[in-house]
């Protein structure tokens, strides 16, 4: 069993000068400066009282250096625990209270959020986009591992059960909950998806991912520390910087959003795609309508996966093999899938919608601090419960039909939002949708769908309501639609259907 220390560091000695980060003005970082940075850092979490099992809480922008802090806590047998930059100083206040850290590394213009207040014996550490903060500001010791007073600071053995990281979820339908990812998960779905998507040392990642969420960090990060090879490092996406590293790279991980973006731009084309060999989506449904015309455009057909925070990556469309648009592929090697009957956990036949339960060596242990719900989440016979509805087609595919939260009961029936939205993005003159459920006095919930027009196009509610009404049943039909510039969405391309249901809450109140 390796870690992912490990192996990175295994990368680090056998080509020390290889670049690993490529950033935006052209500098690069090569693995050699990156180990040393780890061991710096590593040193510093040392003399901070970091020890096995401590937290170290990160909210920094994206830089190579917060890579480092990863590495370098997993290297001290500490607890990574990211956080998303966009969380204010009381949500800050949830989390440091939930996860008691004994570090906090943050942006040298927040150090101050957290003065008072701070969980008592939390050391408040800074770093900068461009390394800069008191982190890395002690001297260089030469790349010796020595922590401030000296003494050495060893590498932690870690065995797969040892907690790695604590990642919190996107929140998308309550709050988030820590989900406690072992050395062994990160590893385990480390080694499929490289086998899976054949990653290797030549690949040139295009990495415009947030670091503090699994996509970004558990699936783009990871492959390429372990694996040797290099990144194109951004700080967020930019539709004409990723565009223009195409012709120079060989993978893209993104967002749906990221795809219907780039759809949108000139610079995509076949000639630019030419050294692509991979486009990876997930972490939200991919239109299908994208799916397609990004292949008839570029000749790729986009490789749509299926994860989350507490399981890493579950699904993946094959690399040799159909790549069916509207699913999220078969189980990877090691992982399986069942789709049940949530109420009674009997397991359906292909093609019936259910509950989609996964269980594998890359599934969590559990909820921090949250034994009750975790105990909820698990079957007897350690399948965890994902939220997610979906069904199995006759391939032996996933396909994903939307969350159990948002399903719609109305007047008794099982409505699923996606089999309306489906319906409605078919019509000319919409871009997308989204079907929620608000209360009604008489049918408990009623359906309500959320149009965002077609690129200079204004559909009549009258006439959605008719077009839908021709491929639905009577029970489906949405009772009022509404029309948005945009779907609100979280920066995982998430739409946030809370908000929309909070929104239109009173239609039929
Ligand atoms: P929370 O659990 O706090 O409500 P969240 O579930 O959005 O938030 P994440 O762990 O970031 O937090 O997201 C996992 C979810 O994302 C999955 O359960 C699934 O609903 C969705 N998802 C991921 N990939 C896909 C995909 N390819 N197609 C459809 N949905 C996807
Ligand atoms: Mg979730």
């Amino acid at each position: 069993f390796r870690t992912v220390y490990q192996s990175f560091a295994e990368q680090a000695e056998r080509h020390p000068d290889k670049v690993l980060f490529e950033l935006p003005d052209g500098r690069c970082v090569t693995y050699r400066e990156t180990a040393r940075t780890v061991r710096r850092i590593a040193a510093r979490l040392v003399a901070d009282g970091v020890t096995p099992g401590d937290r170290v809480a990160m909210q920094v922008e994206k830089s190579p250096e917060a890579v480092a802090l990863y590495l370098a806590t997993l290297r001290t047998g500490g607890v990574f625990l990211p956080l998303n930059t966009a969380y204010t100083g009381a949500e800050m206040a949830y989390f440091l209270d939930d996860a008691r850290p004994r570090v906090l590394v943050c942006s040298p213009g927040r150090s101050a959020d957290h003065a008072d207040g701070a969980p008592e014996g939390l050391v408040v550490e800074t770093l900068g986009a461009r390394g800069d903060g008191t982190l890395l500001d002690g001297a260089p010791h030469g790349g010796e591992t020595l922590d401030d007073d000296g003494h050495r600071a060893e590498v932690f053995a870690a065995s797969a059960d040892d907690p790695a990281a604590i990642l919190y979820t996107s929140g998308t339908t309550g709050r988030s909950k820590g989900a406690v990812l072992t050395h062994g998960n990160l590893a385990s779905n480390c080694r499929t998806l490289r086998e899976s998507w054949q990653f290797t040392e030549a690949d040139r990642l295009i990495h415009a991912l947030p670091v503090f969420h699994v996509h970004g960090l558990f699936v783009a990060a990871n492959l390429v520390l372990t694996t040797g090879a290099s990144m194109y490092y951004l700080p967020g996406f930019d539709t004409a910087a990723v565009a223009g590293l195409l012709p120079r790279a060989t993978v893209l991980m993104g967002v749906p959003t990221f795809y219907t973006r780039l759809l949108r731009s000139e610079l995509l084309t076949a000639e630019s795609c030419a050294a692509m060999r991979l486009f990876v989506s997930g972490s939200a449904p991919l239109l299908a309508g994208d799916h397609q015309a990004f292949e008839a455009r570029t000749g790729h057909a986009i490789l749509e996966r299926y994860g989350m925070t507490e399981t890493g990556m579950n699904t993946s469309n094959p690399y040799d093999g159909p790549r069916k648009p509207g699913t999220v592929g078969p189980p990877l090697p090691g992982v399986q899938i069942r789709v049940v009957e949530a109420e009674t956990g009997r397991e359906l036949p292909d093609g019936e919608i259910g509950s989609v339960e996964v269980r594998g060596p890359n599934v969590f242990t559990g909820y921090w601090r949250m034994p009750e719900k975790t105990a909820a989440e698990f079957r007897a016979d350690g399948f965890f419960v994902t939220g997610d509805l979906g069904r199995i087609d006759e391939d032996g595919y996933l396909c994903i039909v939307g969350r159990g939260k948002d399903l719609v009961i109305s007047g008794g029936y099982n409505i699923y939002p996606k089999e309306i939205e489906d319906v409605l993005d078919a019509h000319p003159d919409v871009l997308e949708s989204a079907v929620i459920g608000v209360p009604h006095p008489d049918f408990g919930e009623s359906v309500v769908a959320v149009v965002v027009p077609a690129p200079g196009r204004r559909p009549g509610a009258e006439e959605l309501l008719a077009f839908a009404a021709r491929d639905l049943a009577r029970f489906k039909h949405p009772r009022a639609v509404r029309f948005l510039d945009a779907l609100p969405r979280n920066v995982m391309g998430k739409v946030q259907k809370a908000e929309l249901r909070e929104r239109y809450g009173g239609l039929f109140a």
